[in-house]
């Protein structure tokens, strides 16, 4: 499981921010993950209160808010946008395997709420 080593690093950016604001407390953490990062949000939740609670200074009883990104695909051969989930490496339109990641894979920090 390597979310919790994901969730680490999180923490260790996030207090390093807090640090560097001057901040008593962080309440609130919203990340963006993707779809087809491998990582599963229910995971990073699960790690998360346990990491916060006793790997933390400024981040006590912070909440985790995961928002995910939908995986999209572009295709080269026809220039379709399609759905990564769904069709995979083959394009759905042009059956084409020349094909490439556009969004999905990226995990990041959108928003820290403090006090
Ligand atoms: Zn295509």
């Amino acid at each position: 499981m390597h979310e919790l080593g994901i969730v680490f690093s999180i923490i260790k950016q996030v207090e390093k921010v807090a640090v560097e604001n001057n901040v008593t407390s962080v309440k609130e953490v919203t990340l963006e993950i993707g779809e087809v990062s491998g990582i599963v949000p229910k995971y990073m939740t699960d790690c998360w209160q346990w990491a916060v609670d006793n790997r933390s200074e400024h981040m006590k009883d912070c909440h985790l808010r995961i928002i995910p990104i939908k995986a999209r695909t572009y295709c080269e051969a026809c220039g379709n946008t399609y759905d990564t989930v769904t069709y995979g490496k083959t394009c759905p339109k042009c059956q084409s395997g020349d094909t490439y990641l556009l969004t999905g894979n990226e995990t990041y920090i959108k928003d820290i709420k403090a006090i």
